[in-house]
C-alpha cells in the first residue's frame, strides 16, 4: 500500500490529489490549514462556490472519495514546517510539495533527503511552472538549484503575483505523474532533470541537471563508485570493498555497465544483507545501483 503526503491543497494539490487517487494510490495524507476562497476557484478544481469558507481538506476529502471510494484519507489541518515534517513523513512513501511557500519547499527537500524518501517538488509563478523529482540517492535536490530560502521581499506568492490557472493544472498533473513513477521505484527515469512549463509559449521542457553539485544537503548523501570499466566478478568485489569502507547506514551510488554487472552486483549485495534501495538504467545506457550499507 502506498501512502503519499500532499502538502497544500491549492492550485497544485487539487489536480495532483485527483490524479494520484485515480492513479491507484491507496492512502493520501492531506495537509492544509486554509479555507476555500472565491478568488481561487478557477485553479483549485476540487472546490465550487458552495464550498467557500469551508476547510479545504474537508471538501477535498469529499471529492476524492467520490472519485475513488476505497481511498484511505488522513486529514491534517496545519502546514509543513521544520517542526511538523518528521511526524508527517512517518509511514509515508513519498511527499508531494504543492505549497505556495518557498520555505516549506526547502523543509520538504531536506526532510525527504534525511528520511531517504522520494519527493516531488513543484512551483508556479505567473505563467511559468517547474517540477523536480528526488529519490533516495538520486538528485539533484532543490538546494542544488537554489541554495537557501530567499528573503521574503524577493518572492511573491500566487496571491500577490497572480497565476495563470491552467499552469497549476499542468504542473499538478506532472507532479502526480512523476510521483507515480517514483512510487514504482523508477528513480532513474524521474530524477536528474527539472521540468519547466512555459505557459505563454505552451512549452514543456525537461532540462538535464548536473550530477555533482557539491551541494551540502544531498552531496554527502551518497558516495559515487564508477565501475563501468570493470567486468564480473571484479565489479562485485570493488563494490563490496567500497561499501565496507563506509559507515553503517551510509549510501553508495554505483554506476556500471548493463549486462552481467547489472544482474549480479545488486543480487550479490542483497545476499550479503545490504539494502539495495533502487536500480535502473540511466539515460546514457549505463546502469545505476544505490545501496545502503547495513551494520
Ligand atoms: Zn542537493
Amino acid at each position: 500500500m502506498s501512502t503519499v503526503v500532499i502538502a497544500g491543497l491549492g492550485g497544485l494539490g487539487c489536480p495532483a490529489a485527483l490524479a494520484l487517487a485515480e492513479g491507484g494510490v491507496e492512502r493520501l495524507v492531506l495537509v492544509d490549514d486554509d479555507r476555500v476562497d472565491l478568488s481561487n476557484l478557477a485553479r483549485q478544481v476540487l472546490y465550487t462556490t458552495e464550498d467557500v469558507g469551508r476547510p479545504k481538506i474537508e471538501v477535498a476529502a469529499e471529492r476524492l472519495r467520490a472519485v475513488a471510494p476505497g481511498i484511505d484519507l488522513e486529514l491534517v489541518s496545519g502546514r509543513v514546517t521544520a517542526e511538523t515534517v518528521d511526524g508527517l513523513l512517518d509511514g509515508a512513501d513519498l511527499i508531494l510539495d504543492a505549497t505556495d511557500d518557498p520555505a516549506a519547499r526547502f523543509v520538504i527537500n531536506d526532510a525527504a533527503l534525511a528520511h531517504r524518501l522520494p519527493a516531488v517538488l513543484g512551483g508556479i509563478h505567473r505563467y511559468e511552472g517547474l517540477v523536480l523529482g528526488l529519490g533516495p540517492g538520486f538528485g539533484p535536490c532543490f538546494r542544488c538549484l537554489f541554495e537557501d530560502v530567499p528573503a521574503a521581499d524577493e518572492v511573491a506568492t500566487c496571491a500577490q503575483a497572480g497565476v495563470l490557472g491552467p499552469i497549476a493544472g499542468i504542473v499538478g498533473h506532472l507532479q502526480a505523474r512523476r510521483a507515480l513513477g517514483l512510487l514504482a521505484g523508477d528513480y532513474a527515469r524521474h530524477t536528474g532533470f527539472i521540468t519547466t512549463v512555459d505557459g505563454l509559449r505552451g512549452r514543456i521542457r525537461e532540462v538535464p541537471l548536473p550530477e555533482a553539485t557539491g551541494c551540502p544537503a544531498c552531496g554527502g548523501l551518497a558516495q559515487r563508485l564508477d565501475i563501468r570499466a570493470d567486468h564480473c566478478p571484479i565489479t562485485y568485489v570493488r563494490t563490496k570493498l567500497a561499501l565496507e569502507a563506509l559507515a553503517p547506514g551510509a549510501v553508495l551510488d554505483v554506476v556500471m555497465r548493463r549486462g552481467d554487472p547489472a544482474r549480479n552486483v545488486p543480487r550479490s549485495l542483497a545476499e550479503d544483507g545490504h539494502d539495495v534501495l533502487c536500480q535502473g538504467v540511466l539515460a546514457n545506457d549505463d546502469y545505476r545501483v544505490v545501496v545502503r550499507r547495513v551494520p
